[in-house]
């Protein structure tokens, strides 16, 4: 039995456990003398977030410039990015959605994704009906179509959430854990907490729309536990978390271990039936368990583009702050722009991890995690294709866990989490959603 050199070994309950990083097999035993293979691919069939289509399905809609809150960390600067209070008018969401609509027809698509951003895309709640309204006219019978909202919640009523449940639009809704953690960053610009506002928008939607919650961890909130054991607590399912770029050193150290300590209580929950899907956590273990590779951690500038509020389209929500970035005016875009850029991207890929060309080759995880988010990157490093050491870090913490804690299950245990994942997507009627 031959490894690929990208692979990791660690010891579970006294048992060397080993990832084979090619082909995302798990196996008993180490590189010298491997044994049963412990994880199969599952016969259960899910969709997967991490596939890679090659054409343009998925279009952010940045509403709005404006936000109501003033979260401390936020990378738009009050959801304003370089045009503070700027509106997308209804003729550039309605070109969008043409747009959109042509490359899935071209490509013989069967299902498109359409995202509200803002901003704060509540704050824009008629162009969100009108862009509904529209797109149940123009989109073709035989395409599935998907909305996504993600929102603070603040400005929720209960006539949107009405709307939003009968388009079952998909609401991902930031709350930062327990009121303190939460009100530390997200206060309105008086400088009020908003947890009380998040919560009641939580309380309006839930059994309405699929939400996820999004957690930002930060400096004044980096117990990473805490803060999923309090959004658990107020009925929510799903999660999702990501790390502010601006946290201190000591901060995220504190949050890794906080980390370590989470993966003890989600084995523990999972062996004990219950389940929940930490987006984080379960996508990995989804694709050891299908052995699913992500070839790319993204599909930005390939399956999906954002346009700006003033008509410019970009590789995604967060490069639309960089007006060196865009791709054109949402007029002159053509497909011979988003090929450039996605021929860009395919060219730092590789079909091994070793023939990568970019600082991903030789680790482990790189099918798992798929490289460094470009935006992050470009930020931090000047090129979309390097790597940051911290992310790094934090991602390699995740997957260690993820090899650990599907090595510690039985396979009646892996066998009942799948299940009761599928059983949870399946109550959501979840589709596709693209990995942003
Ligand atoms: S970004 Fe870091 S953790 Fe992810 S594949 Fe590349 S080297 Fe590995
Ligand atoms: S991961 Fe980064 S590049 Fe990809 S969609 Fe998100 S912000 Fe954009």
């Amino acid at each position: 039995m031959s490894f690929s050199a990208t692979s990791y070994e660690t010891v579970v309950d006294g048992s060397p456990i080993i990832l084979d990083g090619d082909t995302l097999t798990l196996y008993h035993g180490d590189t010298s003398g491997p044994s049963e293979v412990i994880h199969q691919s599952h016969p259960t069939s899910f969709e997967s977030s991490q596939e890679t289509t090659h054409y343009f399905r998925s279009l952010a809609l940045i509403l709005n410039n404006s936000c109501n809150l003033a979260c401390k960390y936020c990378y738009a600067e009050q959801g304003g990015y370089d045009m503070p209070g700027r509106r997308m008018s209804p003729q550039t969401a309605h070109m969008g959605i043409d747009r959109l609509i042509g490359s899935v027809r071209q490509n013989r698509g069967e299902s498109l994704t359409v995202g509200f951003f803002g901003g704060e895309p509540i704050l824009s709640f008629d162009l969100i009906e009108d862009t509904l309204d529209y797109a149940r006219k123009q989109v073709p019978r035989d395409i599935r179509t998907t909305y996504l909202l993600t929102t603070n919640g603040t400005a929720l009523r209960e006539d949107h959430v009405k709307t939003l449940e009968e388009n079952a639009v998909r609401t991902t809704l930031s709350i930062d854990g327990n009121q303190a953690a939460h009100d530390s960053n997200r206060v309105f610009a008086n400088g009020r907490g908003s947890y009380a506002q998040t919560v009641r928008a939580i309380h309006l939607l839930q059994g309405r729309v699929p939400i996820q919650a999004r957690i930002t961890v930060s400096s004044g909130n980096v117990d990473i536990q805490d803060s999923i054991t309090s959004i658990l607590a107020i009925g929510l399912r799903r999660i999702t978390f990501a790390v502010d770029s601006g946290i201190s050193d000591a901060d995220f150290e504190t949050y890794l271990r906080s980390l370590d300590c989470f993966f003890v209580k989600y084995a523990s929950d999972i062996k004990n039936g219950t389940y929940y899907d930490v987006t984080n956590i379960t996508q990995p273990m989804l694709s050891i368990a299908m052995h699913k590779k992500k070839r790319a951690h993204c599909n930005a500038g390939v399956a999906y583009l954002a346009l700006s509020a003033d008509g410019q389209f970009y590789r995604c929500h967060r490069f639309t702050g960089h007006k060196e970035q865009s791709l054109g005016r949402s007029s002159s875009v053509t497909g011979v722009t988003i090929r450039a850029s996605r021929q860009e991207r395919l060219n730092n890929l590789g079909e091994s991890a070793a023939s990568r060309s970019t600082d991903c080759a030789a680790c482990p995880f790189v099918y798992l995690c798929g490289g460094i988010c470009f935006h992050e990157a470009l930020l931090s490093t000047g090129s979309e294709f390097k790597t940051i050491p911290r992310e790094c870090r934090h991602r390699r913490t995740i997957y260690q866990g993820v090899v650990r804690l599907l090595g510690g299950m039985t396979s009646q245990q892996r066998r009942d989490w799948l299940l009761s994942l599928r059983q949870l997507w399946t109550n959501e009627n979840r589709e596709e959603v693209i990995s942003r």
